[in-house]
């Protein structure tokens, strides 16, 4: 299985999406939790690193991936 890299600021699909109807969120907060917020209704949650990596379908937007192309 491919590795998942994600860092802050990178917008994420998850398994599941939001009740709200939405699946992108945004990771606001990074360490042994990972915070992340909905990017649909603003709603913030916080999960064990081990849990995120198990729902993390897959990063859509890279922060890191688009700072490098900005310079
Ligand atoms: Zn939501």
């Amino acid at each position: 299985m491919q590795k998942k890299e994600f860092g802050l600021g990178d917008i994420v699909e998850m398994k599941k999406p939001h009740p709200c109807g939405t699946n992108a969120w945004k990771i606001i907060r990074m360490g042994a939790d990972i915070r992340m917020k909905c990017t649909g209704c603003e709603h913030s949650v916080l999960l064990p690193r081990s849990r995120f990596e198990k729902r993390l379908k897959r990063i859509l937007v890279s922060a890191a991936q688009e700072r490098a192309e900005r310079e």
